[in-house]
């Protein structure tokens, strides 16, 4: 259901809930009716008779009907809202903009929660910030603060439009490339930007689904987004199954986003020679010419120390 289909349902519900309180309450209806009555007569005397005085008398009767309404919906512990449906959003009544025409926030963070489902992130890896990012631990500690900073600005580039980089994460399982890269998209989408990101096995299934079973029209869609999302993030590349047209949409993926300047983030456990032994030169060489690198290195499994953090902490 769209907004308008949603708010007439609303208001449904609200006459539906005003014609049981009459049942309840039959003085009600008379005085909402008597209200209506003359109301209209209000109406009809400055249109057709513009006759001040009479207009001044329903005026007051309309004022001691209300008074009277007020009166009785208090004796039942009721007020003048029950005539309002209940929206989700008071401020722009469910509608989604605000009479100057600007969208309201409800509608934007609507918006949002839309591109968060769609971006492939789940909701353990949208609480992945820079402020809960575990720094002990790791083989350099002045290095890494550094290597924070690094991806914060590169978050906020991608946000203003500016950047001009891209980023491969290395390291072994569990060094923390997922929460930094998540970090990064977490900045990235509540910046109002879009955001793709999957392991690398999902996204070639994904590509080879739509690509072979969907149709031609739902294909081109789904291409489009991966080329054109302000940020890729491909994680885990290597652990899938390599094969010719894993690297023939690696290669596609990459060309056509070095291409348009977009940014994107490759997470891998292989050393760049071995992306080469893996794939070919040619992906290798896209990650080089616009690649900054990252190295986490740490003794101890990343994922393994922060659960042991969590345990200590209880
Ligand atoms: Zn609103």
């Amino acid at each position: 259901m769209n907004r308008e289909q949603l708010r007439q349902e609303k208001q449904k519900e609200c006459d539906a809930r005003i014609a049981q309180l009459y049942d309840y309450i039959p003085r009600l209806e008379e005085l909402d009716f008597a209200i209506g009555q003359k109301n209209v007569a209000m109406i009809r005397s400055g249109i057709l008779h513009k006759n001040k005085i009479q207009q001044d008398a329903l005026q007051m009767e309309i004022e001691a009907l209300m008074k009277d309404r007020h009166q009785l919906l208090e004796q039942y512990g009721l007020d003048e809202q029950i005539y309002k449906p209940k929206w989700d959003c008071p401020i722009c009544e469910d509608r989604g903009y605000l009479s100057d025409g600007t969208l309201c926030s409800c509608y934007l963070q609507e918006r949002m929660q839309n591109i968060m489902a769609q971006s492939g992130m789940s909701a353990a890896m949208q609480q992945y910030r820079f402020d809960n990012f575990y720094l002990d631990g790791f083989d350099k500690p002045e290095d890494i603060q550094k290597k924070l900073e690094w991806c914060q600005q590169f978050a906020h580039q991608i946000v203003a439009g500016t950047c001009k980089d891209c980023l491969f994460m290395r390291g072994d399982v569990g060094r923390g490339k997922t929460h930094l890269s998540s970090a990064i998209a977490n900045v990235v989408l509540s910046g109002g930007k879009t955001v793709i990101y999957k392991r690398a096995a999902d996204l070639f299934d994904m590509i080879r689904q739509y690509k072979y079973e969907e149709g031609t029209d739902r294909w081109h869609e789904v291409l489009e987004q991966l080329i054109g999302c302000d940020l890729l993030v491909i994680d885990d590349l290597g652990a899938e199954r390599t094969t010719d047209f894993v690297t023939e949409q690696l290669v596609l993926l990459l060309e056509e986003r070095n291409y348009r300047n977009k940014p994107w983030i490759i997470n891998s456990n292989l050393k760049l020679s071995q992306i080469q032994d893996t794939y070919n030169t040619r992906v290798s060489d896209r990650i080089m010419d616009r690649a900054t690198m990252i190295l986490l290195e740490r003794k101890n499994s990343y994922r393994k120390e922060l659960a042991a953090q969590r345990m200590k902490e209880l």
